[in-house]
């Protein structure tokens, strides 16, 4: 039996059977992905437990669902029916930070705001800050290759992967990449691993570049009428050349539905709210800010200004990562991940507003809009199958626009389960091959998060 196996070889505490506790574990935050009940959850203190976990599952055909912090937005750690969960909960220690070689060595577990936060006390900076950074794991940045708000100017997290160990398909713990500023030794299987969402490997270990802290940044904030306007002052920003290092979009709905929740005064009266940060110092920073109010104005907006309240402008970024977890709490939401070319960006948003109407689907944005990455979020009433299948269709035909316009199904949340039909209509059937390959190699016995990703074979 699977469970005898694990416990003779983990122990029996790292072993979770109850029920009601497997249920807590068996979906991620993609409220519309499907998912089932696992057998047991694993809850791994080392990377040999790990490396057990995983020959015992490839002994007894199991598979096996990695799951960090279960913030997912495409159902990437959702339960299959009899599968182990593992979680890497109690792999949570911050090995090393090492300011001569300004890198970090971290365990999967390890929650993201609290890296940051050790960074910062040696005056070090770990950029990637997707908007769940004060829940989502390290591991789980790394197996989605989440993005966030400064990755517009700083990049996405593998971006700072230097190296990983994992435990591959064959039951092996391998040690990939380096610790060295400069490696070119093989083929780049840490790039690899990066956003592979845990279908080729289990990251035990991580090492991630750092850089020094930075100064503070100068808030830009606009209000528009039209979100299409919104979309053409992201394209003026990046027409003008400037290189701004946070650019997000948040609208009415979402600012509403958090300020119902949080009460935190915030104004609503715009339709769209266009948040801009530079953080170049001194005076090149404050031109840099005006340009952005310049290009803010030019694309039509009805109010803009440089904040010199630290506060309000902070107020407004809580909003802004708050707006998801607001959002959720006034229906099952479906979340998009499209990103297309800046240039795009207006002609993409109009399509979206065009979308929803057509369809009759109540569809918010949020965006890192900078990077041309946007999150519709279509909101459907709990047990309305009609407007499901309606939003359902919009979800739908948002990614074929999206990818008629150059752009990508997904920017940071992952395949997962919800786009995977998705990557069947962005990638050429060759492609596909070539990443089939490339699991079959890693994971030859098909256990790790199977179902995931890739999507099934036409025959
Ligand atoms: C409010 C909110 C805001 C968000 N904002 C952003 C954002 O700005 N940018 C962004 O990119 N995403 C964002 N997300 C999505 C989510 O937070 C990210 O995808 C995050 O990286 C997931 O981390 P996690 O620890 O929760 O992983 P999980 O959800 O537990 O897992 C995600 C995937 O990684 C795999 N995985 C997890 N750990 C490992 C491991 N150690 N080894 C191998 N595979 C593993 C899982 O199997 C799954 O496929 C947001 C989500 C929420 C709820």
């Amino acid at each position: 039996m699977l469970l005898d196996d694990l416990r003779a070889r983990i122990g029996a505490d790292c072993l979770v059977t109850d029920r009601d506790v497997l249920a807590s574990y068996a979906q991620d935050e993609a409220e519309w992905a499907p998912f089932g009940q696992p057998a047991v959850v694993v809850r791994p203190r080392t990377a040999e437990d790990v490396r057990a976990t995983v020959q015992a599952c490839i002994a007894h055909g199991t598979p096996v669902v990695t799951r960090g912090a279960g913030t997912g937005l495409s159902g990437g750690a959702n339960a299959t029916d009899g599968c182990v969960i593992l979680s890497t909960e109690r792999m949570a220690q911050i090995l090393e930070i090492n300011p001569l070689e300004r890198l970090a060595v971290v365990q999967p577990g390890v929650v993201n705001d609290d890296l940051r936060a050790a960074c910062a006390e040696q005056g070090l900076w770990y950029p990637p800050d997707p908007a769940s950074s004060p829940w989502s794991t390290i591991g789980g940045n790394v197996a989605t290759n989440a993005g966030g708000l400064c990755c517009v100017k700083y990049g996405v997290t593998r971006d700072y992967v230097l190296g990983l160990q994992a435990v591959t398909g064959t039951g092996e713990l391998v040690r990939v990449g380096r610790r060295t500023a400069k490696g070119v030794a093989g083929y780049d299987l840490t790039g690899l691993l990066v956003g592979s969402e845990g279908t080729l490997g289990i990251v035990t270990e991580v090492t991630v570049r750092l850089r020094p802290l930075r100064e503070p940044e100068h808030t830009i904030a606009g209000h528009f009428d039209s979100i299409v306007d919104a979309g053409r002052a992201v394209e003026a920003v990046a027409a003008a050349g400037l290189t701004p290092s946070a650019l997000e979009l948040v609208d009415r709905h979402c600012l509403k539905a958090v300020d119902d929740w949080k009460n935190m005064g915030l104004s609503v009266d715009a339709n769209v709210v266009l948040l801009g940060r530079t953080d170049t110092p001194g005076a090149a920073g404050i031109a840099e800010a005006e340009a952005m109010v310049t290009c803010f104005a030019s694309a039509g907006a009805t109010f803009a200004v440089r904040s010199e309240d630290p506060d309000e402008a902070e107020a407004l970024f809580a909003a802004r990562r708050l707006a998801y977890p607001a959002l959720e709490r006034l229906g099952p939401v479906l979340t998009e991940d499209v990103c297309v070319p800046k240039a795009a960006v207006p002609e993409m948003l109009a399509r979206i507003e065009a979308i929803g109407t057509r369809h009759g689907v109540h569809i918010a944005n949020i965006a890192h809009a900078g990077d041309g990455n946007l999150h519709p979020l279509l909101i459907t009433p709990p047990d309305d199958a009609d407007q499901r299948r309606r939003a359902q269709a919009a979800f739908e035909e948002i990614i074929a626009d999206a990818i008629a316009l150059g752009g990508t199904v997904t920017g940071e949340h992952g395949v997962g389960l919800l786009k995977r039909h998705g990557l069947a209509l962005e990638q050429a059937p060759a492609v596909l091959a070539m990443q089939r390959a490339v699991k079959s190699a890693l994971d030859p016995h098909g256990i790790l998060n199977p179902g995931k990703v890739l999507p099934d074979e036409v025959s």
